[in-house]
C-alpha cells in the first residue's frame, strides 16, 4: 500500500522543501519574488541553486535541465550533468544561480517563424520561480521561459505569464473600485480535463499511420462502435486500471493533483481530471500529464494516443479548460456572492467575460486551431467551430431582469434581491447541462471546451486572460472616472450585456439550425485552421496584444507563420504515409487475395468445367475494379503532392493542402475502406478498428 500524503510532491522542490532547506532570509526573498512576480536577485539565486542541487542529488539526480515549451507545443529539454572537473582530476557536483536563471540551450532548430536567424543569436532560458522544479528520471527539471537574445518570445510560457500579469493588474483596479483593499494579487486558475485513447502496443506497431501521424488514415468501421454507450463510466479493465494506478502515483510524486479517471464514451477512450491550479502551473502539469501518459503506457504494453481524432466515426479527444479567477485571499471572483453588493462585482466580472468572448471570438477559435482539431470542431460530437457562450437558465434570468429593468437605480437593487435567492442554487445540475456549448458557465468557472487533446493549454489561456483583462481594463478606465460609481457600474453591466448578448446561446450547438442562426447573428464560423489563422493578424488583434504587452506585431506574425507551416507539414506527412501504406501494403495484399481466388477458380475448373466458380469470379472482378480505382486515386494524390511544391507562401500552401490534398486523401481512404470490408483477414495488412478498440 502506498501512502499518498507521503509520496505527494516528494519529487518537487516545493514551498515546504524550500522552507526547510533555505536560510530564513533567502526563503523570504524568494517568496517575495514568487508572490509579486519580481525578478530574482543573483545572490539569492546562487543559494537557491545550491540548495536545489543538494536536494536533487539526495533524491538520486545526476543531471539538470531547463524544461520549456517551444512553439512546437512539445516540451523541450537539454540535459547537463552537475559534474564539474577540479584541478586534481576528480569532479565535484555544481550548479550555480546563473545556471538557474539563465541557460543557453543551442536550440536553433526550434521554429521561430523567421524571428531569429539561426546564426545570429542563441535562445536564453530563465526559471519561472512560480512553477516548482521537480525530478524526473534522475534529472532536475527547471520550468523555464525561453526567449531570444533580443528578448523576443520563443515559447508558450512567456506570453502566458504576461497575460496572467495583465489580468492581475486589471482585476486589482476593479476590486479597488469595489473597496477591496485586502486583495493584493489575482491569479487565473485552470483545471484541464484530459481525454486520451489506450491501445495495444503490438497492434500499434503494425500500423504506420499510428506511428507517424498518431491517427488512423484508413480503417473500415467495426461492427460494434460506441452506439451502446456501454464504455462510458463502465468498469475499468485490469490492464487499464494498472496503468492508471501507476500514472496517478507518478503524478502525485510530481505534485500533480490527479483526481478522477474514468472511461469515456468511445471504446478505449479515457479521461483524467486534475484539481485546478494557477494557470502557469496547470500548463506545466498538463504537459507532464501528457508526457507521463505516453511513457507509462509503454511500460504496460500500451500506447497512449493523444491525437484529436485517432479513429473516424468515433468521438475524438478534447481537453476541457475549466477557468476561473482567484484572489490571494482565496476568493473565487466568478463565484456569485451572497449579497447584492458582491453580486454587482460578480456581474461585472461576468459581463467582462461575455464582452471578451464576443469581441475576440476569432482569437479563441485560433487558440485551439490545428490540423488535428479540425477533425473535431464541426463534427457532431465536439463543440462546433462557432464560438458561443452558455450561461444556464438561472443566470440568464438574472441578466434578463437587468435587461428589462429600465429604471435602474432602485429597481436593480430589487432585482438583485431576487438574484440573491436565485444565485446560491447555482450548482452544476442547473448550469452544466448543455454539453454542446463551446464556452459554458459551470457554477463558479467557465469551461472552454474547444481545445483538442494535444494542444498546449498555454495558448488558449494566454488568449483568455488577455481578452478578459482587456475588458476589465476598459471597465476600470471608465469607472475610475465615475462620480456615481453605484449607478455607473450598474449601467455598465446592463449596456455591456445588451451589446454582447448575441454571443449567448443556450440551445443545441450541434444542430444545423444553430449554424443558420449564428450566421444571422453575424458570429464567426471559421471552419478550419486555414480559415481561422488569417484573423490572427487583424488590426484589432495586434492592437490588443501590443496594448497589453503580450506580443509585438512581429511576434504575432511569426506565430501565424509557424502555425500555418505546422498545418501544411502535418497534412503532408499524413498524405505521404497514406500513399506509402496503400502502395506497399494494401494494393499488394489485394493482388494476393485476387491471385488466391483466381487459383481456386482455376483448380476448381480443372476438376470439372461444371463446378460453379461464380463466387470467385464475382469477387475477383469486384476486387480488381476497386483496386484499380484505388491505384488511380493514389496517382491523383501523388500528383497533387508533387504540385504542392509550386505554391509559394505559407497561406497559399496551407490552402492548397486543405482544398486539394485532404479531399484526395479522403477519396483514397473511401476505396481502401471498401476493400477492407471484402478482403480476407488473412490478407488484410493491418489490425482492424475492431482489433484496435476492443483488444485490451
Ligand atoms: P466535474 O466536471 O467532473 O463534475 P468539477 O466541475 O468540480 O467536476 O471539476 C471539473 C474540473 O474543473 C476539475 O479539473 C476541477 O479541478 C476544475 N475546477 C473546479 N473549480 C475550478 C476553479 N475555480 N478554477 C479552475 N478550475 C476549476
Ligand atoms: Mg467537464
Amino acid at each position: 500500500m502506498i501512502n499518498i500524503p507521503d509520496i505527494f510532491g516528494s519529487m518537487v522542490f516545493n514551498d515546504k522543501v524550500m522552507k526547510e532547506r533555505l536560510p530564513k532570509d533567502v526563503y523570504k526573498k524568494l517568496k517575495e519574488t514568487i508572490d509579486d512576480g519580481s525578478t530574482l536577485d543573483i545572490n539569492i539565486a546562487n543559494i537557491v541553486a545550491n540548495s536545489m542541487k543538494d536536494w536533487a542529488i539526495e533524491k538520486g539526480a545526476t543531471h539538470f535541465t531547463h524544461w520549456f515549451q517551444p512553439m512546437t507545443g512539445i516540451t523541450a529539454e537539454k540535459h547537463d550533468s552537475f559534474i564539474s572537473p577540479t584541478s586534481d582530476g576528480s569532479v565535484i557536483m555544481e550548479f550555480s544561480g546563473k545556471e538557474l536563471i539563465k541557460g543557453e540551450p543551442d536550440a536553433s532548430s526550434f521554429p521561430s517563424g523567421g524571428l531569429r536567424s539561426t546564426f545570429e543569436a542563441r535562445g536564453y532560458t530563465a526559471w519561472d520561480p512560480t512553477s516548482y522544479a521537480f525530478i524526473r528520471d534522475n534529472t532536475l527539471c527547471i520550468p523555464t521561459v525561453f526567449c531570444s537574445y533580443l528578448g523576443e518570445v520563443l515559447d508558450k510560457k512567456t506570453p502566458l505569464l504576461r497575460s496572467m500579469e495583465v489580468i492581475n493588474k486589471q482585476s486589482l483596479r476593479i476590486l479597488k473600485l469595489f473597496g477591496d483593499t485586502t486583495t493584493t494579487r489575482v491569479t487565473t486558475t485552470v483545471g484541464p480535463e484530459q481525454e486520451y485513447f489506450l491501445i495495444d502496443k503490438k497492434l500499434y506497431d503494425k500500423r504506420e499511420d499510428l506511428q507517424f501521424c498518431g491517427r488512423t488514415l484508413l480503417g473500415a468501421r467495426s461492427p460494434k462502435g460506441q452506439e451502446l454507450n456501454d464504455h462510458y463510466f463502465g468498469a475499468i479493465k485490469p490492464r487499464v486500471a494498472a496503468f492508471m494506478k501507476e500514472l496517478d502515483e507518478e503524478l502525485w510524486k510530481l505534485g500533480v493533483l490527479s483526481k478522477t479517471e474514468h472511461n469515456e464514451v468511445a471504446p478505449a477512450q479515457h479521461e483524467l481530471a486534475p484539481i485546478f491550479a494557477n494557470s502557469n502551473v496547470a500548463s506545466d502539469h498538463n504537459q507532464l500529464v501528457m508526457d507521463l501518459m505516453k511513457t507509462i503506457a509503454i511500460k504496460h504494453g500500451l500506447v497512449c494516443l493523444l491525437h484529436e481524432k485517432p479513429f473516424a466515426g468515433l468521438n475524438g479527444s478534447g481537453k476541457h479548460n475549466n477557468w476561473s479567477l482567484c484572489t490571494n485571499t482565496g476568493k473565487n471572483l466568478l463565484s456569485p456572492g451572497k449579497n447584492p453588493r458582491d453580486n454587482t462585482q460578480f456581474l461585472l466580472f461576468l459581463v467582462a467575460v461575455i464582452k471578451a468572448v464576443d469581441e475576440y471570438q476569432d482569437l479563441l477559435r485560433i487558440s485551439v486551431s490545428s490540423a488535428g482539431n479540425d477533425h473535431r470542431l464541426g463534427g457532431h460530437e465536439a463543440p462546433p467551430a462557432i464560438v458561443s457562450m452558455f450561461l444556464g437558465s438561472d443566470l440568464e434570468a438574472v441578466l434578463q431582469s437587468i435587461e428589462d429593468n429600465v429604471e435602474y437605480n432602485q429597481s436593480l437593487a430589487a432585482k438583485m434581491e431576487i438574484a440573491v435567492d436565485v444565485l446560491p442554487s447555482f450548482k452544476k445540475d442547473s448550469t452544466d447541462r448543455n454539453r454542446t456549448s463551446p464556452f459554458a458557465f459551470t457554477g463558479n468557472k467557465f469551461e472552454f471546451r474547444m481545445l483538442g487533446s494535444t494542444v498546449s493549454i498555454a495558448c488558449p489561456n494566454t488568449i483568455l486572460n488577455t481578452i478578459v483583462g482587456n475588458s476589465l481594463c476598459e471597465f476600470a478606465d471608465l469607472l475610475e472616472k465615475s462620480d456615481d460609481f453605484e449607478s455607473d457600474v450598474n449601467n455598465l453591466i446592463r449596456d455591456t450585456y445588451l451589446k454582447h448578448k448575441n454571443i449567448i446561446f443556450n440551445g443545441n450547438n450541434y444542430s444545423d439550425e444553430w449554424v443558420e442562426e449564428a450566421n444571422k447573428r453575424g458570429l464567426f464560423n471559421l471552419k478550419t485552421t486555414v480559415d481561422a489563422l488569417p484573423y490572427y493578424t487583424l488590426d484589432k488583434n495586434i492592437k490588443l496584444f501590443e496594448k497589453h504587452g503580450i506580443y509585438t506585431k512581429e511576434e504575432i506574425e511569426s506565430r501565424y507563420e509557424i502555425l500555418l507551416d505546422e498545418y501544411s507539414k502535418t497534412i503532408n506527412i499524413e498524405a505521404l504515409t497514406l500513399c506509402d501504406m496503400i502502395k506497399k501494403d494494401v494494393i499488394p495484399a489485394v493482388c494476393e487475395y485476387i491471385k488466391e481466388l483466381s487459383d481456386t477458380a482455376l483448380s476448381k475448373k480443372s476438376l470439372s468445367s461444371d463446378i460453379d466458380c461464380s463466387l470467385e469470379i464475382d469477387l475477383v472482378s469486384k476486387l480488381s475494379s476497386l483496386n484499380s480505382c484505388l491505384s488511380k486515386r493514389l496517382d491523383t494524390l501523388d500528383n497533387l503532392l508533387i504540385n504542392s511544391k509550386d505554391y509559394e507562401g505559407t497561406l497559399s500552401t496551407a490552402k492548397y493542402y486543405k482544398d486539394n490534398i485532404i479531399p484526395a486523401m479522403q477519396e483514397v481512404r473511401a476505396v481502401a475502406d471498401e476493400l477492407e470490408f471484402i478482403v480476407s483477414d488473412k490478407y488484410w495488412p493491418y489490425p482492424t478498428y475492431g482489433d484496435l478498440l476492443f483488444s485490451i
